[in-house]
């Protein structure tokens, strides 16, 4: 059996001995496996429910076009979302073009001229620095920065904790929404739990109650099973091309929260008065419904993805995040390679093993929103999709390829073996 898989690697272009290195590794993790596998059946059953319960029906997958006025399917999601994540209501639109621009529009329909924006959890995600106005002379038109909304930042301590006092500090009269994201992005710091958020979250409200506390799910989804909006959180934002989209979703976002706020956030995305009456579905309900089933075995099959490539490049003696043995919270793998040969290695080998564009090399080059030059290994069927196997680094010390996704375990485990198989043919990798 083993050796018949060996044989297919092999035929596949990996050596033998970068096969029987990941085999014993893979091998290694059966039991943890399980566990994550009892998450995703626990998901499945929580999706499955609510479909149920919403009736979720034939019709449901209709198209509509123009206005989108009474677009069942559309309605029925959204239910379905809300219910999932145990909230009051839920925007979940094609006409939400991806992540950022969901977190956006959360930022925008809440915050008012005068208001005052914290984040608890240090920097955002690079793409929200030109949103929040915090990229001095580089500050895009139309931040939140020029309409009058102030920003501040207390950065995580040393260890990952809290910095409890310095919080405190920097609640006042003006904060309005506390953004908490999740997963940690491009940051080399730990990715919250959801219990933890659960603190930090009654922390600041211990200290002001009627504050907004949003949190940025990116990747976090189905990873545990409870979300943010289970531990007090007024409003959840993600991709659907990340975990929620499943693979199937072409494109998308979500905010679930509070029904006053999701509202806000729907005036805000169409226009005042029209909110969530409005927008086509143009054909996506199907992909979405679809997608939202499989989310939580997708995301079990990443998860495992990310735990087999931290073991393996931790083996290695580079260093992970999270480390080979840690529980997770999100599906990103951090991979500090040291050179700028490595990360490009490590990516051309997850383009390499990739269903689409295999034939193709990825390259650094400038990419909008980003500091640096940044390589991008993405052989997805959706273009971008990151919940599908990619990897990214930005061509800058400390050299990291942040590493997610994989519709299912065996495509992961098979691109993370060539990324090792094209570091050994480039004499990067000595001894295994
Ligand atoms: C991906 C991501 C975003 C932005 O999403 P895009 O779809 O790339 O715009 C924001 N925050 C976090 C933590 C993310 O991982």
């Amino acid at each position: 059996m083993s050796n018949l898989l060996k044989e297919q690697y092999m035929s596949a272009g990996i050596t033998e001995e970068v096969y029987d290195f990941c085999d014993r590794i893979a091998d290694g993790l059966k039991e943890r496996f399980e566990k994550i596998d009892e998450v995703a059946q626990i998901n499945q059953i929580k999706v499955l429910c609510a479909m149920q319960k919403e009736r979720v029906s034939a019709g449901c997958f209709e198209s509509s076009t123009g206005y989108g006025y009474d677009d069942l399917g559309r309605e029925t999601l959204e239910a379905v979302y809300a219910d999932v994540f145990h909230a009051e209501s839920a925007l979940v639109r094609p006409q939400l073009t991806c992540g950022t621009h969901a977190l956006t529009t959360a930022l925008s329909a809440i915050l008012r001229p005068g208001d005052e924006l914290l984040t608890p959890v240090g920097k955002p995600y690079d793409t929200l620095e030109g949103v929040i106005g915090i990229k001095g002379d580089d500050n895009p038109p139309g931040s939140l920065k020029e309409f009058g909304i102030s920003y501040r930042q207390v950065d995580l301590l040393e260890d990952g904790s809290f910095d409890f006092d310095a919080i405190k500090e920097a609640i006042n009269d003006k904060t309005k929404l506390v953004t908490i994201q999740r997963s940690k992005g491009y940051a080399t710091r730990p990715t919250l739990s959801v219990k933890r958020i659960g603190e930090l979250i009654s922390f600041i409200k211990s200290i002001k109650p009627e504050v907004i506390c949003m949190v940025d799910n990116c990747y976090g989804e189905f990873v545990e099973t409870i979300e943010p909006t289970d531990v007090g959180a007024d409003m959840c934002v993600g991709s659907l091309i990340k975990n929620p989209g499943g693979g199937l979703a072409p494109i998308g976002g979500y905010i679930v929260g509070k029904k006053e706020l999701i509202d806000l956030c729907a005036y805000r995305l169409t226009a005042p008065g029209l909110g969530k009456e409005v927008g086509a579905t143009l054909g996506v309900n199907r992909a979405f419904f679809q997608g939202f089933f499989l989310a939580p075995t997708v995301t079990a099959g990443a998860l495992k993805g990310a735990i087999f490539a931290a073991n393996v490049y931790e083996k290695l003696g580079y260093k992970v995040v999270p480390d080979s043995t840690e529980s997770r919270h999100d599906i990103i793998q951090a991979v500090t390679l040291g050179s700028p040969e490595a990360v490009i290695a490590f990516c051309k080998g997850i383009q390499a093993g990739s269903p689409v564009d295999s034939h193709v090399a990825p390259e650094p080059y400038a990419m909008p929103g980003y500091h640096s030059d940044v390589i991008m290994a993405a052989g997805a069927f959706i273009q971008g999709s990151s919940i599908e196997l990619s990897a990214d680094g930005p061509i800058e010390p400390p050299f990291a390829a942040y590493f997610q996704g994989g519709l299912t375990w065996y495509h992961a485990r098979f691109g993370i073996t060539m990324s090792l198989q094209y570091m050994k043919n480039e004499g990067l990798i000595s001894q295994l």
